[in-house]
């Protein structure tokens, strides 16, 4: 069984194909800058990668040569062995606890739900049309990244404001990142051969969110109504109070879409540094004596700590600590300097075991009160384990 796994953006559209035998990625790549100049595809597969300019007006132009070139290249014989397509959606609201397969009611739901996710559920939406033109007898999924969060109950996802807010325009804490979160969840309880167990998930990329999680099912998690709450970004600010908005509107004259916008892309580690969003970037600023850089990293460091030891007392103690992401997979300072601050709690490194990047490795002391985890994030194969899971049904 193949299975195609596809996140969509307005100009762009990533791509992995899965033999679901193995759950090996026999092809991935990207389609950029779609409906715009210069636009180009690069394509990995069997340790070549074929990148090239060409004109992709729109969606279905990108899908078709994606296609073409997975049978010119040999990497599939013929299109028949595409057995199903899923398709990441960034919001599903409060209709969708899980992934479904495509119908056109699953479609109009995804479109009304854009107030949630603007730029994206639209996007996804191009996608999804682009494949059924193109696959129309073959099956489609979408798994949302909020989906995992609906099992969150009211004290965690209301906001303590006016309570017709949430029933007039459904105003609550939705998250985000939930299939990385929901991998995580899964892969530590087939691990540990448990599924009882309390656990701390830490996605720690240029976006980041943490999550409490409960016999595997998510109880709280830091990001929001938007992922633009929680702890700090790269270029996110994270959890600030709501008045600094109108304070800054006033004082830089600007509009309240122009300071969100500054919340989301200016602010976080490029905000604090005023030098990059980058964490590698901050990482050789701090060698370099950059005390700016010092100050991201410390203040990230902190909102981080503020929520793990939050979501311990939730939880009611703490079976696994897991990072994830970019960060969390390969950075061993951020990691050590996080695990430090939360010694008072009994967790513990092993230096040694901690000097490792991307590896799917315990990297806890014998002597820490919870095990600590470095676990890559997969949200593609996740994509592909449902849209197989839905296909089988
Ligand atoms: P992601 O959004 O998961 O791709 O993560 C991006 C973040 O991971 C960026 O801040 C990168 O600097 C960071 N990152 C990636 N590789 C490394 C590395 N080797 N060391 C430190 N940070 C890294």
């Amino acid at each position: 069984m193949k299975i195609m796994s596809i996140n969509a953006g307005s100009s762009s559209l990533k791509f992995s194909l899965f033999n679901m035998d193995n759950e090996e990625v026999i092809a991935s790549g990207l389609f950029e800058r779609i409906g715009i100049e210069q636009s180009c595809y690069t394509i990995k597969y069997n340790g070549e990668k074929l990148k090239q300019e060409v004109d992709l007006p729109d969606h279905s132009v990108a899908v078709s040569i994606l296609l073409e070139k997975l049978v010119e290249l040999g990497i599939i014989q013929s299109l028949d062995e595409i057995n199903g397509v899923g398709h990441r959606i960034v919001s599903g609201g409060d209709r969708y606890s899980e992934s479904i397969l495509v119908t056109d009611k699953v479609v109009e739901d995804i479109i009304e739900l854009k107030d949630y996710a603007p730029l994206h559920n639209p996007a996804h939406v191009l996608g999804i049309n682009a494949f059924r033109e193109a696959l129309p007898e073959v099956p489609m999924s979408v798994v949302f990244d909020t989906a995992f969060h609906q099992t969150m109950d009211p004290v965690s996802y209301l906001y303590p404001v006016p309570y017709s807010w949430y029933e007039d325009h459904k105003v609550r804490k939705y998250g985000a990142h939930g299939t990385s979160h929901r991998y995580i969840a899964l892969t530590i309880a087939d691990e540990l051969k448990r599924d009882d167990l309390k656990v701390i998930s830490c996605h720690l990329g240029n976006g980041g969110s943490i999550t409490a999680i409960k016999d595997g099912k998510c109880v709280d998690t830091s990001m929001g109504f938007t992922p633009l709450a929680g702890i700090m970004m790269g270029t996110r600010s994270g959890d600030i109070d709501p008045s600094i908005i109108p304070f800054v509107m006033e004082k830089e004259g600007k509009n309240a879409a122009e300071v969100i916008s500054d919340l989301n892309k200016k602010s976080g580690f490029l905000g604090i540094s005023q030098l990059s969003s980058d964490s590698r970037d901050i990482e050789n600023g701090i060698a370099e004596g950059n005390e700016k850089c010092k100050l991201a990293q410390d203040k990230f460091v902190r909102t981080v700590v503020d929520y793990i030891a939050r979501y311990y007392v939730l939880l009611g103690g703490c079976d696994v600590l897991c990072f994830t992401a970019g960060i969390g997979e390969n950075s061993k300072g951020v990691r050590a300097q996080i695990v430090e601050k939360l010694a008072c709690l009994g967790f513990k490194l092993d230096a040694q075991a901690n000097d490792v990047r991307g590896e799917f490795r315990k990297i806890s002391a014998d002597d820490s009160s919870s095990l600590i985890y470095i676990l890559p994030t997969d949200e593609e194969l996740m994509i592909a384990r449902d849209t197989l899971n839905l296909i089988n049904r």
